[in-house]
């Protein structure tokens, strides 16, 4: 049922307008179309599109945009996605080669690919990162590579280690939100799951960089942010994101409240002081935004600090 039907003789929950500093311009831009083209022609699914992203004008413009394989229906129905719940259809073998069809098209320097949850699937999908890093590898040698994976719930061992294998060079999985909010908002994953996810991550390949995110407005209190901030850093975790949560709909959970500008600073301060090579932290922050100039800037963070020498040699353009 389409939501104008499913909405029309429900009393309209209240939605919070949205303050100035969240509004974006429209994707108009001649950029933008071309991005959205080939996404239609190769087929493939965006997050950007999916998630309803503010961001999107400025990214499709700049010719930035995330992936999402193994299709665009998803096997957990989490409070705050936009994301389709279902039964997914069957994995497109063609998927791997169209995604690095379109990175070599677009002559990226850096690709983010994530994926709905595939719970259905033995692997969870790992095996279908592996075929789309290798496929990138192979026809788009210069394009840096940053996955953002659900949980594998379940199969999470031999998935990280299939995936590391394949050598992406940054490892993302989002927290999302503080660990208190777990059962109304992610009720089909675990806070600890996920920060084992990532600590395995690093200590399988200590120079894949890795990266998580929250979003906030959710209702969380700072001193538990805070605590999210202490764990990933226990889990050995590189980058920090924090954005503002936006409520795609009026069937999703609510926005509790904007967090100012101001305080998300005040959240990168903290977690600068934390140790994390990266931060971005800012209303508009999601874990793609700017994905590309984050990782050139951790790799230098990295190289400056104390690991000079180990870090993975990424292959850049001439
Ligand atoms: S921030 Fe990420 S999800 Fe949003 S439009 Fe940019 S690339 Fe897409």
């Amino acid at each position: 049922m389409g939501l104008m039907n499913d909405m029309s003789a429900a009393p309209r929950p209240e939605r919070q307008r949205k303050p100035d500093w969240i509004r974006v311009k429209a994707p108009v831009t001649k950029g933008y179309h071309e991005t959205r083209k080939l996404m239609r022609d190769l087929n493939l699914n965006t997050v950007c599109e999916e998630a309803a992203c503010p961001n999107i004008g400025e990214c499709w413009t700049k010719k930035h945009a995330t992936v999402m394989i193994l299709g665009d229906v998803c096997t957990r129905a989490c409070a705050f996605c936009n994301v389709k719940t279902g039964m997914p259809r069957k994995v497109d073998p063609l998927e791997p080669e169209h995604v690095a069809i379109a990175a070599a098209k677009m002559g990226l320097e850096h690709i983010v690919i994530t994926s709905v949850d595939r719970d259905d699937l033995p692997d969870g999908g790992a095996g279908q990162f592996v075929k789309v890093i290798n496929a990138l590898r192979r026809e788009a040698p210069n394009t840096t590579i940053e996955i953002l994976t659900p949980d594998f719930r379940g199969k999470m061992r031999p998935s990280i280690e299939a995936i590391c294998e394949a050598g992406p060079d940054v490892f993302n999985h989002n927290l999302e939100t503080v660990p208190r909010l777990y059962p109304t908002i992610r009720p089909g994953a675990r806070y600890y799951a996920s920060l084992r996810l990532l600590e395995e991550v690093k200590a399988h390949d200590p120079l894949i960089f890795t990266k998580s995110g929250m979003m906030l407005g959710l209702g969380e209190q700072r001193l538990e942010v805070h605590q999210v901030m202490d764990d990933m850093r226990s889990a050995q975790i590189d980058f920090v994101t924090l954005g503002q949560y936006l409520q795609p709909t009026p069937k999703h959970a609510k926005v509790v409240d904007f967090v100012s500008p101001k305080v998300f600073d005040a959240y990168g301060s903290i977690a600068r002081a934390k140790g994390f090579l990266q931060v971005a932290s800012s209303p508009l922050t999601r874990s793609s935004y700017h994905a590309g100039e984050d990782f050139a800037e951790m790799q230098a963070a990295r190289a400056a600090k104390l690991d000079k020498g180990k870090t993975r040699p990424v292959v850049k353009k001439a």
